[in-house]
């Protein structure tokens, strides 16, 4: 199956400028705030607001997962996905082995995937992890250098691209379902609607979140990243919008490109492809 477009939201942010440095995200999180803030009207609403948006939901886990030290974050990626969360990937994928074979099973197998603790864990800890690691590191600025000139990157060439990392996420490893379209399909041969439901992350199914496929510049655009596939990876949502406007050196991330793909079997996502 041809790739489609990406989801929308990716869309716009690609076409707005550069594809890590502005996250669509950052919207439910400001919303979330200002309805707090109606919630302390006594308060300053203004401060409220700015004091809130920098402030990550779920400290607590970011300090279990992550912690101050640095020498402790892991390498490859921003934050490792919790064994809990994996496994249920791991179902996901199986399911979708059987989505054309036999809808009912697999149907029955994502339903019992816990999609709250998958969508938890990407608003409250994973989107979070890029400005907590760069917050934490104490490396020098990268400065910024002159843009680079963006060029459309072409549907054949994400197919390319997922096609040549397997499939999975270049930081993480985590299987990615497809795009949107592969996400509808899928939710149609299966009749669980709700898994592409929604428009707020808030809204969005936990499988939707974390297995959505993307794209990450390894090197930004403001600092001379180009479009080409050498400097694009194959990312999940909470790897692309958790890095957020970093850089590698920012976070203490290894350059994915210097390692292989790990094998991926017969994986191609939610369709099979
Ligand atoms: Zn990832």
């Amino acid at each position: 199956m041809a790739l489609q477009e990406l989801e929308p939201s990716l869309r716009r942010n690609s076409h707005s400028g550069e594809c890590s440095d502005f996250s669509p995200r950052q919207f439910p999180i400001a919303t979330s705030a200002i309805e707090n803030a109606d919630r302390y009207s006594w308060f300053n609403n203004m401060t409220w607001v700015l004091y809130v948006s920098y402030v990550p939901k779920d400290v607590l886990s970011l300090q279990k997962h992550l912690g101050d030290d640095e020498s402790a974050w892991p390498k490859q990626c921003l934050i490792e996905v919790p064994p809990e969360i994996r496994a249920d990937i791991d179902l996901v994928v199986k399911a979708a082995g059987l989505a054309w074979t036999n809808p009912q099973i697999s149907r029955s197998i994502v339903g019992g995937v816990n999609a709250e603790a998958m969508k938890r864990w990407f608003i409250d800890v994973a989107l979070w992890s890029g400005s907590w690691r760069a917050e934490r590191r104490n490396s020098p600025a990268v400065t910024k250098t002159k843009r680079s000139i963006r060029v459309p990157i072409r549907q054949t060439q994400l197919q390319e691209l997922f096609n040549q990392d397997g499939w999975q996420c270049r930081y993480c490893g985590i299987p990615i379902g497809g795009n949107r379209e592969h996400f509808k399909k899928f939710a149609r041969q299966i009749e669980m609607p709700e898994l592409i439901e929604g428009r707020s992350d808030e809204a969005r199914h936990g499988i939707y979140l974390i297995m959505m496929a993307s794209y990450d510049h390894v090197v930004s655009h403001s600092r001379g990243g180009t479009d080409g596939t050498g400097n694009l990876v194959t990312a999940c949502w909470p790897c692309q919008f958790g890095k957020y406007k970093f850089e590698l050196l920012e976070l203490g991330l290894e350059d994915p490109r210097l390692r292989k793909p790990e094998n991926s079997g017969n994986w191609k996502g939610l369709c099979g492809n």
